[in-house]
């Protein structure tokens, strides 16, 4: 039987990350991913001609791992507008950064839904969040950020109307318990990068990484069972062999494989509506905001505007993100959305868009109150030549995924190297 340098379990962007730095560093390696294709969470469904990403989700390009090991180029990525809609006492209020489009932000001055005051704190967070190192970030007091935002003094309506929808829809919960941590390290990304989406979705990223593996190192369709020192077993019965194991999966099936690591299991979960239309209800790139904290919607987006690759031509999409929990079905929740999108847009703007498809995603970003940040230094076998990496071992994001698969990509090289000289 062939034994391998490293198995990889899962194929994630955690899991693409560490294959590809295997890859680099000369070893024989195979990447085990139980579904029909490589991407996790990072997945673009082609449906009727339609992009989906399954749930919004962003590249911030100014994280710092994909500034070093993706192709922005090759992705064509286009950014957001820098600032929001804000939908408040029915109609919408822009909020520009005052920093990249200084114009808007002016114009912007008098908006009922924050103070002058919050805007002199954004700049100094801007500020502060510039200055500190990611590191740094990462090694910060913590407290949620809510109450991280209270000591700042904003005011409730700003939290309300504009830090409650924009953080929400990353963090994916509404209440802002993740960890302030997070929050600035977010904040930071935003102020020294943009927003964007690739023309061919998100999966795009990281189909870039696939393609940099050799194909026989890729194996599709095969579920691991059981993970020991020396190798795993496949639910066909099949065994394989390695030096080393590294589970890059979610932290669900990460406790089945090796349930002396407990891994925290709480997650944040999302549901995203996708409309169709032949117009879309604005031109622009904007992300559009609910400021009222009792509606369903979080946030509105329209991918076309950004690509028009997301739509077939002629035609719009609109993505709707809910984060607040609810045990309402799909259809009564798509009533109560359709309703508040003819508020924001107009009944008969809406009136001709139609559902696509609704995604219910419940494992979606795990929940952040506490995040880590390992250095190289502390990356180690969680037992004999078994290595674990993810975005729960990390923080919850694309950079916090393929960092923590990058570091311990480093680590196992190293311990391979080790070995031989032993
Ligand atoms: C809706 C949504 C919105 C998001 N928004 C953003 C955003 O805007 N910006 C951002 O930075 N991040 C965002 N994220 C987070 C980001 O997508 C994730 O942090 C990242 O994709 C996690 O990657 P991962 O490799 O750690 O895990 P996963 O993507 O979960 O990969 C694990 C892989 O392991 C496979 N697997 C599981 N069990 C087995 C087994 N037994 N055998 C073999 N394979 C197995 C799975 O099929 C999967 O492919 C979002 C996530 C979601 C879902």
């Amino acid at each position: 039987m062939d034994k391998y340098d490293v198995i990889i379990v899962g194929g994630g962007i955690a899991g693409l990350t560490a294959a590809v730095a295997l890859q680099q560093e000369g070893l024989n390696i195979r990447l085990i991913e139980k579904t029909d294709r490589l991407g996790g969470r990072m997945k673009t469904d082609v449906v009727e001609g339609y992009q989906l990403d399954r749930g919004f989700q962003v590249l911030l390009t100014a994280y710092p791992e994909t500034q070093q090991l993706l192709d922005y180029n090759a992705l064509e990525l286009r950014n957001f507008y820098p600032g929001a809609q804000i939908f408040y006492k029915g109609r919408f209020h822009k909020f520009a950064d005052p920093f990249r489009k200084p114009i808007d932000s002016i114009r912007s001055f008098t908006n009922p839904v924050s103070n002058f005051g919050d805007k002199l704190k954004i700049v100094g967070l801007r500020n502060r969040t510039r200055r500190l190192e990611v590191e740094d970030i990462f090694s910060e007091a913590e407290q949620t950020t809510i109450d991280y935002l209270k000591e700042w003094s904003f005011s409730s309506k700003i939290i309300n109307s504009f830090f409650k929808p924009f953080m929400g829809g990353i963090f994916l919960e509404p209440y802002l318990l993740t960890s302030s941590r997070m929050f600035e390290f977010v904040f930071k990304m935003f102020s020294t990068g943009y927003a964007a989406l690739p023309k061919d979705g998100m999966e795009a990223i990281p189909k870039q990484l696939a393609k940099k593996l050799k194909p026989e190192s890729i194996i599709l369709n095969k579920e691991v069972v059981r993970v020991s020192e020396g190798g795993v077993s496949l639910s066909s019965g099949e065994e394989l062999m390695s030096s080393v194991v590294l589970v890059a999966t979610d932290a669900n099936t990460l406790n089945k494989l090796l349930p002396s690591y407990n891994a925290d299991t709480s997650f944040n979960s999302v549901r995203c509506l996708y409309f169709t239309a032949d117009e879309p209800p604005t031109k622009d790139a904007f992300l559009y905001l609910n400021g009222e904290n009792d509606a369903w919607i979080n946030n509105v987006v329209i991918p076309s505007n950004i690509h028009k690759s997301y739509a077939p031509k002629g035609k719009s999409l609109i993505s709707v993100s809910v984060v607040k929990p609810s045990k309402l079905s799909d259809t009564e929740l798509y009533i109560a959305v359709r309703e508040e999108l003819c508020e924001w847009f107009g009944k008969e703007v809406v009136s001709k868009w139609i559902h696509l498809k609704t995604y219910n995603i419940q494992h979606a970003l795990p929940a952040m109150p506490k995040v880590k940040y390992p250095s190289k230094k502390e990356i180690e076998a969680v037992s004999k030549g078994i290595f674990v990496c993810g975005d729960h071992a990390h923080d919850a994001s694309i950079n916090g995924a393929m960092r923590s698969g990058r570091i311990n990509a480093e680590a196992i090289s190293w311990h391979l190297a080790l070995a031989v000289n032993q």
